[in-house]
């Protein structure tokens, strides 16, 4: 089973529509994984059935017992995060700012207070419209730790196609190079860069590629809207000439395409889109080259 991570330097350059089309071009022969679990939207154009539902924990939180707690005030004294707030005259712990360091609990002297594992999120297990398995995931609001449910997407991604003998996992990374991106992109087989024809656009993708050769993975790269502007377009080809990454596609401005996206559905699923074809020969081109390696 190889791994085909899809990743972009920032938010808003086409990625997930672009992993979407991807995911329909792949049919059954995946299992598509959508890690960008702080904003998923991979849902909107695949209509994932939602079978399975699991929660999903990461790290620990103070709880107080109301019936215990004798409102000395010590755990507020010493919580650094001031984590613990005083409603009505009783003591509770602030939920988005506790980091569950546990000292709030060694100096209650009614041991009123005990940790918890954190609920952070869930993660579904579900099947699309094409058929095929997707593992996807929600954070709570303001919840941390995305990268460990990025790894837990992943982990149940990848033991979904061991068991079903696929021979791909389709990942849907989050934007940006943080935890979550490297997390994404760890075990991948092939990356793809989603970039736009932007100053910021190129900035980005140097520096989420500068990830990407760090973990040595082989790369190609999609400038999506690729006329809008020339000379950065222009600028984004000698970067990846010098970087020796494939050139995968330059998919033109397309208005018709936010109409289709509107309605739920990928670029490769109307005939008339000529950034549909354009995919198909991009994914044709990474399925070959990664059954060369
Ligand atoms: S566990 Fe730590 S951060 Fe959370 S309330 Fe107690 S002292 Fe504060
Ligand atoms: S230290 Fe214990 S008893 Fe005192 S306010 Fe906090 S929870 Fe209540």
């Amino acid at each position: 089973m190889k791994e085909i991570v899809v990743i972009s330097g920032k938010g808003g350059t086409g990625k997930t529509s672009v992993t979407a089309s991807f995911a329909v071009l792949g049919e059954k022969d995946l299992v598509v994984a959508d890690c960008d679990v702080d904003a998923a939207d991979m849902h909107v154009f695949l209509d994932p059935d939602y079978r399975e539902k699991h929660d999903f924990y990461s790290g620990e939180l103070a709880q107080i017992d109301p019936e215990t707690c004798i409102q000395c005030g010590k755990c507020a004294e010493v919580c650094r995060f001031n984590a613990i707030d005083i409603v009505n005259g009783s003591h509770h712990v602030k939920e988005l700012d506790c980091e569950g360091c546990g000292y709030c609990a060694r100096v209650c002297p009614v041991n009123a207070i005990k940790n918890i594992r954190n609920h952070v999120g869930y993660w579904y297990r579900s099947r699309i419209k094409t058929g095929a398995g997707m593992i996807h995931a929600r954070m709570k609001v303001g919840a941390e730790n995305s990268g460990k449910l990025v790894a837990k997407v992943k982990q149940e991604a990848a033991k979904l196609a061991e068991s079903t003998n696929k021979k791909y996992v389709l990942v849907d990374g989050s934007p940006g190079i943080g935890c979550p991106v490297i997390s994404s992109l760890s075990g991948a087989a092939y990356a793809v860069l989603v970039t736009e024809p932007t100053l910021s656009g190129l900035h980005d993708l140097e520096r989420v590629y500068s990830v990407v050769e760090r973990f040595r993975i082989p790369a190609g790269c999609i400038i999506n809207k690729a006329d809008l502007n020339i000379r950065n377009r222009d600028k984004i080809r000698e970067f990846l000439k010098d970087k020796a990454i494939d050139l995968l596609a330059e998919l033109p401005y397309d208005l018709r395409i936010s109409t289709l996206m509107v309605g739920g559905r990928t670029m490769v699923e109307d005939p008339a889109i000529e950034s549909g074809a354009m995919l198909g020969k991009s994914w044709n081109y990474i399925l070959n080259r990664l059954k060369m390696n």
